[in-house]
């Protein structure tokens, strides 16, 4: 739960105001918010920070069975499905019935899913061998229309890493590419692959693919001219939108014109500092600055303790020391340093004690401690050396 800072911990001494509630509609002509709780706030300036929406393409049964994975909820929904279907599996006697309880399906050869399943096919096994069942009869199918995992992806270079990283997890991801989902049912995904129509059983489905644009982004009264092919309002490089420049907007929610970004946090962070800047020099009747975006790379996590970083486009590490520095690097993002300590703890705890596995001896664990000390120690420098040169680099360019 380190992942998910509390707002108020985030906030606190900076003088925000923090309301928790939902908006309903957004009326810029009016300069007005209304929440669903029916208070309404007029503003000089708004930024819109939306993010987009799970987007299931109108795949019968796919909002009804499938589990997204987006929010804190989402993950522990995932969770409980996951146990429950792996204790049913260790109580029944019927063969079909346990293989369906054992399978996985993703749907979708995104970073997302590509992650998720990866994750999964380390995780399962450990979580099903402590029940006493058979890790053997774990599947994990990552499903999608496409032909070729991160397909159309930032992180598309990295794909034969991905590929064979998936098929090295403690039980083989199994790709089933090609194959577009026409339907989700409580417990199989139907599917068609080469114009043939077939079904695969699995208790458990997970949808991460699409991100649709926010409703209330739909809403605005925007041309259609003045949005992407998504749907989101175009900005200008100033990150104001271009028929309201009292309305600035960035993330997931907003495309800058002319300059196509990925839908990624690293862009949304950038994106917000530069809008926070330029609220600032609009108040103290300054020049606005254009946001300087700069793509850092990618880092893909590729099962428990493997994962693939592309740095900066220069160089790529995977396996375990690509782990080390994924993980150094998300410590050194985290945005307070208490919430950095909290999560370095919970991580060098699971890393020592194998809390998946939990099975070794304790001089083998010490051991482990001391190995897993110095690698910790290498990925959190090297992130931080990383950061330090990008951070540099980004300096350097805005001079
Ligand atoms: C499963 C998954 C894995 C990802 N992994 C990575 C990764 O490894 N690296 C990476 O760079 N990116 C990753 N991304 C993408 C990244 O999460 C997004 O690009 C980023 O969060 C966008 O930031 P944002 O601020 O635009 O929107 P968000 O982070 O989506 O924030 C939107 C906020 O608006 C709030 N909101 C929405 N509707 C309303 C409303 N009506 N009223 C009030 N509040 C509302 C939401 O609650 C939320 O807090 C991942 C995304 C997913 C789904």
């Amino acid at each position: 739960m380190q992942v998910v800072p509390r707002y108020e911990d985030l906030l606190r001494g900076s003088g925000v105001i923090f309301v928790q509630d939902s908006v309903q509609c957004i009326d810029p002509k009016a300069r007005e918010v209304k929440l669903t709780s029916r208070t309404a706030y007029n503003y000089s300036n708004l930024v819109l920070a939306l993010g987009s929406v799970t987007g299931y393409f109108g795949v019968e049964g796919a909002k009804e069975y499938a589990l997204p994975f987006w929010t804190q909820a989402d993950a522990i929904a995932i969770d409980r499905r996951l146990r429950d279907c792996l204790q049913q599996a260790r109580e029944t006697s019927d063969e079909r019935q346990r293989r369906q309880l054992l399978t996985v399906a993703v749907i979708g050869a995104g970073p997302s899913e590509v992650e998720m399943a990866a994750t999964l096919a380390d995780l399962l096994p450990h979580w099903y061998e402590a029940l006493g069942g058979n890790p053997r009869e774990i599947r994990v199918v990552l499903l999608s229309h496409g032909k070729e995992v991160l397909e159309g992806d930032i992180n598309s270079h990295l794909r034969s890493t991905a590929q064979i990283e998936l098929i090295k997890r403690v039980i083989p991801v199994e790709f089933l590419l090609g194959a577009a989902a026409t339907a989700i049912r409580p417990s199989e995904v139907e599917y068609k692959k080469d114009d043939r129509t077939a079904t695969l059983p699995a208790s458990t489905v997970i949808w991460t693919t699409g991100t649709p644009t926010h409703p209330l982004i739909n809403q605005l009264p925007i041309h259609p001219q003045k949005r992407d092919r998504h749907g989101r309002p175009f900005v200008t490089p100033t990150m104001q939108l271009l028929d309201f420049s009292d309305v600035f907007a960035g993330g997931d929610c907003a495309a800058v014109k002319d300059n196509s970004l990925p839908p990624t946090a690293q862009v949304a962070y950038q994106q917000g500092a530069a809008i926070a800047h330029n609220l600032m020099a609009q108040a103290l009747g300054r020049e606005l600055q254009p946001a300087q975006v700069n793509l850092r790379g990618t880092l893909l996590k590729l099962g428990l303790e493997a994962a693939a970083a592309n740095i900066y486009d220069k160089f790529e590490l995977d396996g375990e020391l690509g782990h080390l520095i994924r993980q150094g690097t998300y410590l050194e993002l985290l945005p307070i340093p208490v919430h950095n300590f909290k999560a370095t703890t919970e991580w060098l705890r699971e890393e020592i004690f194998h809390q998946h596995a939990d099975t070794e001896p304790t001089g083998k664990t010490a051991v482990r401690a001391m190995q897993i000390a110095g690698g910790v120690t290498i990925g959190v420098l090297a992130a931080r050396k990383i950061l330090q040169m990008l951070g540099d680099n980004e300096r350097q360019r805005s001079h």
